[in-house]
């Protein structure tokens, strides 16, 4: 699709170098020839999280189809910080919307965990991944990050890696904040790292207990008002990547 510049970028799974014949997939031909109505010959960018950013030609193959043959290596692939996002699924357009700012906030990593109060409907993990791929495509991302099948929190907590903090974003205390976790900027750890976002009912108290007791985890607050989950997930994203990551 087109990213913020007008440009189309494509995200594909061929290695890329110069003269590859990029065959591209039929929602892709469509899009390029039907939708945009490109000629032959028109410029579209493509990526594939390895080889960097590549300015390839639209060849049309066939009726329907076309290939793109990578003609010079524009951008050098680069990765994003090492930063995981773990967010409980809520309802699907808003797990999709939590999906969708946390690749253009530049989260490496997804994963769903299932927490006691997650109330959402069976996680489709071909859905989230095509919002990735489609807003990493937007955003200019050289990568799609990987999305994790979803796993109950516990699971996560118990195979924890050593090495990674995970600041879990704590609602607790009362409104005015008094009481409750200390401040984001005051406790966000530089990467490895990871950001927990619990579901629209929250943790439940013995949750919360168990993470609070886990080594890696630091609790965190995002500010005095209850934000919903996919705020909370672009609020602590963005601080993150402000101070540790690669808007800072
Ligand atoms: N338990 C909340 C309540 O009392 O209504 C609802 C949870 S909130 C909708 C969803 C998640 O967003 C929380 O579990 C937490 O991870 C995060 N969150 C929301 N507001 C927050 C805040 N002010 N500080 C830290 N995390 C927050």
């Amino acid at each position: 699709m087109a990213d913020g510049r007008g440009k189309i970028r494509l995200f594909v799974q061929e290695r890329l170098s110069e003269g590859a014949a990029v065959a591209a997939a039929p929602g892709q031909a469509h899009y390029l020839m039907d939708v945009m109505r490109l000629a032959t010959g028109a410029p579209v960018l493509l990526f594939n999280g390895r080889d960097g950013e590549w300015l390839a030609e639209l060849a049309p193959d066939g009726r329907r189809g076309c290939r793109l043959i990578c003609r010079a290596r524009v951008r050098a692939q680069t990765a994003p910080p090492d930063l995981w996002l773990l967010f409980a699924p809520v309802k699907k357009a808003r797990t999709d919307f939590i999906v969708e700012k946390a690749t253009e906030l530049g989260a490496a990593r997804l994963l769903p965990v299932l927490t006691r109060r997650t109330a959402a409907e069976r996680v489709r993990e071909d859905r989230l991944r095509a919002t990735a791929t489609e807003a990493a495509e937007q955003c200019g991302r050289l990568d799609v990050p990987e999305i994790d099948t979803a796993r109950p929190l516990s699971g996560v907590l118990a195979g924890w890696p050593s090495g990674r903090a995970l600041v879990f974003c704590d609602e607790a205390g009362d409104a005015g904040g008094a009481g409750g976790a200390p401040p984001f900027l005051a406790v966000a750890p530089a990467a490895p790292a990871a950001i927990l976002v619990g579901p629209e009912g929250g943790f439940d108290p013995e949750e919360a207990a168990t993470l609070r007791a886990h080594p890696a985890v630091v609790a965190a607050s995002l500010g005095p008002r209850i934000l919903r989950a996919e705020t909370a997930v672009a609020a602590a994203l963005a601080l993150w990547q402000a101070v540790r990551g690669d808007a800072a």
